[in-house]
């Protein structure tokens, strides 16, 4: 289930580096001939797949301790400092790059190759969860994002609401 999640989250990243790269190679927008055939068919199963039921908060521990398994030691440890260093700013697209790891491809095919590696889908699920709210279960698009919606009026009075507001000392 949360390996969905993690293929929107690439696709998105690979679709937005496709993207980007035409941009600013308008004359040569053929990028064929590397047998990767089921590019559109993807994005459109992603688009289905963001809209599955979200987890309860009591929940949410487990898809953590999913991925722990799922990845091999020490990747979710190097992942982490990367989404900690992650630039904040998703504005600037580089062609082939992931910002997410501080990733620079030469070509679609190294991009790939990357967004297909254990760092790149580790980070990706850490960045996901470090963009999600468990008390409103939305899922921001980036950390920064959250601390949006974490001071808006809408999680703020759900916080009073649920009693999380503050949390008590000592209990
Ligand atoms: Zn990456
Ligand atoms: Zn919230």
């Amino acid at each position: 289930m949360s390996k969905r999640i993690n293929d929107v989250e690439a696709e998105i990243a690979r679709v937005e580096a496709e993207l980007a790269a035409l941009e600013e190679e308008e004359e040569e927008e053929e990028e064929e001939g590397d047998g990767d055939g089921d590019g559109g068919e993807l994005v459109l199963r992603s688009l289905e797949n963001e809209r599955i039921a979200p987890l309860a908060a009591s929940q949410l521990p487990a898809p953590r301790r999913k991925i722990r398994r799922e990845f091999e030691p020490g990747t979710l440890e190097r992942a982490r400092a990367l989404v900690e260093r992650a630039p904040s700013s998703e504005k600037i697209k580089v062609p082939f790059a992931c910002r997410l790891c501080a990733f620079r491809g030469e070509s679609l095919e190294e991009f790939e190759k990357h967004r297909k590696s254990q760092l790149h889908r580790a980070a990706s699920k850490l960045y996901k969860e470090a963009s999600f709210c468990a008390l409103c279960r939305v899922q921001c698009t980036s950390p920064v994002e959250l601390e949006r919606h974490v001071s808006s009026k809408k999680h703020t009075e759900r916080a009073s609401r649920e009693g999380v507001a503050k949390p008590e000392p000592g209990v």
